[in-house]
């Protein structure tokens, strides 16, 4: 690699509120050749308030594979590039990996600009376990994977973090309901760093209860925070014995189902524990 290569920043923007920006993100986006934006236009009015000029070029989920060759070579020739998406840290739920993948695979150096996250930012404050949590991003939008998806989590233990939009916090809430139980204790975390920040802490079942009745709380971006299940592993005596005794008056198949939402596990699993219920 030339000792002139430049270096690409991935740089983490604000979520909501300006002030947010730290002062090496600023300076690192005056200083480079060119940023790289999810949306120019949206990125733009960002830069315009904080006085930043330079050049800026799209790089999107629908360009980033066609981009990624001719930054490659800008890198090589010396070029620096800053990487910023709509809001918060490129590349988690943002576009970027496919482009890190090839610098890096191509040695180039990539450095980042750390900064807000919402998924962070709502896990600090939810008031949920934090010592260990895991990062679901963006469950799936159609009914059918996305209940599948819920049920295959159903069982982890570690605190999760959902992304939803406001239109489908609702329909998130009610399947979470069914796939975890109502009495998992949960949070929403809305509008972070803005104007109408609110972060609604209760059971699953209060925060349906709660939505249900006030539409006008789904506006916006949140993040659902879902505390992990604490329910004794699959396999361990307590559901071994409950499962004997379901088996005494329901057929497997509803036993399996009763199993999985009592202890969180998924249901494939339960129905694979009836077939050997004398395993201890
Ligand atoms: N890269 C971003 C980050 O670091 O958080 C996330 C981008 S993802 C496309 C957008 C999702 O992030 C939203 O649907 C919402 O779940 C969450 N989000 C972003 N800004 C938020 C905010 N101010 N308050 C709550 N959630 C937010």
């Amino acid at each position: 690699m030339p000792e002139t290569a430049g270096t690409l920043y991935i740089v983490a923007t604000p979520i909501g509120n300006l002030d947010d920006m730290s002062p090496r993100a600023r300076r690192t986006l005056s200083e480079v050749d060119v940023i790289l934006c999810e949306d120019t236009r949206h990125t733009g009015q960002m830069l315009r308030r904080l006085g930043i000029g330079t050049r800026r070029v799209s790089l999107h989920e629908h360009n980033e594979d066609r981009r990624v060759p001719e930054i490659l070579d800008g890198l090589r020739s010396g070029r620096d590039y800053a990487l910023v998406s709509d809001a918060g840290t490129p590349l988690v739920s943002d576009p970027g990996y496919r482009l890190l993948e090839a610098s890096r695979s191509a040695g180039l150096s990539v450095s980042p600009v750390p900064g807000p996250c919402a998924a962070i930012a709502a896990l600090s404050v939810a008031g949920l376990p934090t010592d260990r949590f895991c990062f679901e991003g963006f469950l799936p939008a159609r009914a059918v994977p996305r209940r599948a998806r819920l049920e295959e989590l159903a069982g982890e233990t570690r605190t999760l973090i959902i992304y939803e939009t406001g239109r489908r916090i609702l329909a998130t809430l009610r399947d979470s309901v069914t796939a975890f139980g109502g009495d998992r204790p949960a949070a929403v975390a809305r509008e972070l760093t803005k104007a109408f920040e609110t972060v609604y802490r209760d059971t699953l079942a209060g925060l349906l209860d709660r939505f249900e009745g006030d539409t006008d709380a789904l506006r916006g971006e949140c993040v659902l925070i879902v505390a992990g299940t604490r329910t004794p592993v699959a396999g361990g005596p307590d559901i071994r014995r409950a499962m004997r005794v379901l088996l005494e008056v329901l057929p497997a198949s509803a036993a399996a189902r009763v199993l999985a939402r009592l202890y969180g596990i998924p249901r494939r699993e339960a129905y694979e524990m009836t077939l050997r219920p004398a395993d201890d």
